[in-house]
């Protein structure tokens, strides 16, 4: 039996950056707002002094614990799914912030071309350059529509950036909140090499502040000291933004909110039409609640919101053989590969020194940036140089032909710890009707809940797009001048072993037909109108740049929905 709670106006699934920001707004409105988080509470004071690379970087001390609570994955439908029992492909936030804390903080816009992404590639090459299966789909928005949302998000978290950006990235209708960060001497040889060939290079968004700055909500954070222990970790200094140093304490300011941690949601109740509340189980005593509401928010990350909703029973489950059904549509992930790393041995960079988002990038081949007309794949990345920091015991860089131990390897990666820069694209990940999450019919979580099942794998088209992006990164690496280049320009299928990106998206997509998608625009349920699934989840394909910065602005979009829905109820479009 679950003890029941006084009803709230609003409860919120999981508080990272996504239950954080609509908590932080709902609560200045005067809305009461409960928020419950599987994980632990967190504040700056946790990483006081603590550059600990084996704790966070190599046992991941601020992920989700798998023994509690995994995935399963297949690269077919005809293979049997097996949990992912140790980290590897992705690494999933738990506690409050979620991987808002450990994130690198690059923080992108998408382009205009991703959110009519079907419209545009029929419009340029008409529909037969569509391959057979790919399920492309216009996002329900426009750029134009979203940018005062992008806006938002940047100035809350105070996103450091060039003024001046090229015409290739979707326009600003205001300039940066803060001024770009430090253009170091590796950035600058990636800007002279880019330019000399005619590209449009660009500092990367960054969510480390490059300067002291107060937000609208009256924040002020310090300067990026640039440590160099940014991705895995959390800011000692509060210079990355992050929900528990922006968002939430204004949430905590207004009396209207209520956080409860180690709350893990069950359930969503309903009865078809609508949402009743949810239930949690307290993690630490194994108690089982239900918190009544009038609007049930999942912000749980793409994993589980996709998992509640089915687990739920709530939504029309993908059936990847008919296409027919959308909760588990539209599985994606991102397409790394095709890097081109230069040892230079008459050099010494600093590499120790950085920031999760200190970079370059340039958009030439990203979107429909570039003609695809003669090429066989669609849309495709940013090209980018990082400097986010090397650590000791991950850092290894060797030329090819070297051993992969032993003294030869050890005198090796000693003598390029220090100077060895790397160009690497961020591919896109397209949508097919053989991609999808389900729930897994064979392995459980600790609290009997079926785990989410992913059916992914790489496909020519992507292939086809690292092959191009090798050439490209080859050739920027061959402008910058090193001592020799290795290249990787061959994608293999997707192995969920090594570390490549925790950008999953898509499952809960969004758009203007309840017949392919699961939300509208304000990411409401068609088919529950007081329940908004919120974050990547609503991706109905992934651009060829980071997530957060698109998903801030759809969360702060959502906040207008929801307050929208509370004011009037109904579908909000
Ligand atoms: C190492 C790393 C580096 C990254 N770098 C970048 C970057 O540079 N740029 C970028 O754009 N993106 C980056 N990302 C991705 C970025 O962190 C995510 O896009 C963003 O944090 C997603 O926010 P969210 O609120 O949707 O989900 P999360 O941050 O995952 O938060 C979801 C929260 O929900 C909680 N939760 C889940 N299930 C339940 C449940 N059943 N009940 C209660 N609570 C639940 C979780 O514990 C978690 O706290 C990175 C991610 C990682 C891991
Ligand atoms: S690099 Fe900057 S933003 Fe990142 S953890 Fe260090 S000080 Fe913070």
């Amino acid at each position: 039996m679950a003890t029941k709670m006084p009803k709230v106006p609003v409860v919120i699934v999981g508080m990272g950056w996504l239950g954080g920001i609509i908590a932080a707004e709902l609560s200045k409105q005067g809305v009461k707002v409960v928020g419950l988080e599987r994980g632990k509470p967190r504040a700056t004071e946790d990483y006081y002094m603590v550059h600990d690379e084996l704790r966070y970087a190599m046992r991941y001390d601020l992920m989700q614990d798998l023994s509690k609570e995994t995935i399963t994955f297949r690269n077919t439908s005809k293979m049997t799914a097996l949990p992912m029992r140790s980290y590897g492909s992705f690494l999933l936030g738990e506690g409050l912030g979620g991987s808002g804390i450990h994130w690198n903080g690059q923080t992108f816009r998408f382009l205009p071309y991703d959110f009519e992404i079907h419209s545009k590639t029929v419009e340029r090459y008409g529909k037969k350059k569509i391959p057979d299966g790919m399920l492309l789909q216009d996002w329900g928005i426009t750029y134009d529509e979203l940018e005062p949302y992008f806006y938002k998000f940047e100035e809350v978290a105070g996103i450091s950036g060039e003024q001046e950006q090229t015409p290739m990235v979707g326009k600003r209708s205001k300039p940066f909140p803060t001024k770009p960060m430090l253009k170091t001497p590796i950035l600058k040889m990636f800007e002279d090499a880019t330019k000399k060939l005619g590209y449009h290079p660009y500092m990367m968004p960054s969510a480390n502040l490059s300067e002291q700055y107060t937000n609208p909500d009256g924040i002020t954070r310090a300067a990026c000291q640039y440590c160099g222990y940014c991705e895995r970790f959390g800011c000692e200094y509060g210079a990355k933004a992050d929900p528990v140093v922006t968002v939430l304490p204004v949430a905590n300011k207004t009396g209207n909110f209520e956080l409860r941690p180690y709350s893990n949601v069950v359930e969503v109740l309903h009865d078809g039409k609508k949402a009743s509340g949810v239930v949690y189980v307290n993690t630490v005593t194994g108690e089982r609640y239900e918190q009544p509401a009038d609007v049930v928010i999942l912000a749980s990350y793409v994993f589980n919101n996709v998992r509640l909703l089915l687990t739920s029973k709530l939504g029309k489950p993908y059936d990847p053989k008919t296409g027919k059904g959308v909760v588990g549509k539209n599985y994606c992930y991102q397409t790394n590969g095709g890097s081109a790393t230069g040892f230079f041995d008459d050099k010494e960079f600093n590499l120790y020194a950085g920031a999760g988002s200190l970079g370059m990038e340039i958009p030439d081949f990203n979107g429909d940036n570039f003609d695809h007309t003669n090429l066989n794949f669609l849309h495709g990345a940013g090209i980018r140089i990082s400097q986010t920091g090397q650590r000791p015991i991950a850092t290894n860089p060797v030329p090819k032909g070297t051993p992969t131990w032993g003294a030869e390897f050890k005198k090796q990666s000693l003598k390029y710890a220090n100077n060895t820069l790397t160009v690497s694209p961020q591919g896109s990940s397209l949508p097919w009707q053989h991609h999808y999450l389900d729930l897994d019919p064979t392995f459980k979580d600790a609290y009997g809940l079926p785990l989410m099942r992913i059916t992914f794998d790489f496909e020519d088209q992507d292939r086809e797009m690292i092959k191009f992006m090798a050439s490209k990164t080859e050739e920027i690496m061959k402008e910058m001048n090193p001592t020799s280049i290795g290249v990787s320009n061959k994608l293999g299928p997707y192995n969920i072993v090594p570390y490549q990106s925790t950008h999953n998206t898509g499952g809960a997509i969004m758009g203007a037909d309840p017949s392919t998608s699961v939300v509208n625009s304000y990411l409401q349920m068609w088919d529950a109108e007081n329940v908004f699934v919120v974050g990547a989840s609503a991706f109905p394909h992934n651009s060829g740049y980071n997530p957060t910065g698109t998903v801030g602005a759809l969360a702060y979009r959502a906040v207008d929905g929801i307050a929208k829905y509370l004011k009037s109820g109904g579908m909000v479009v």
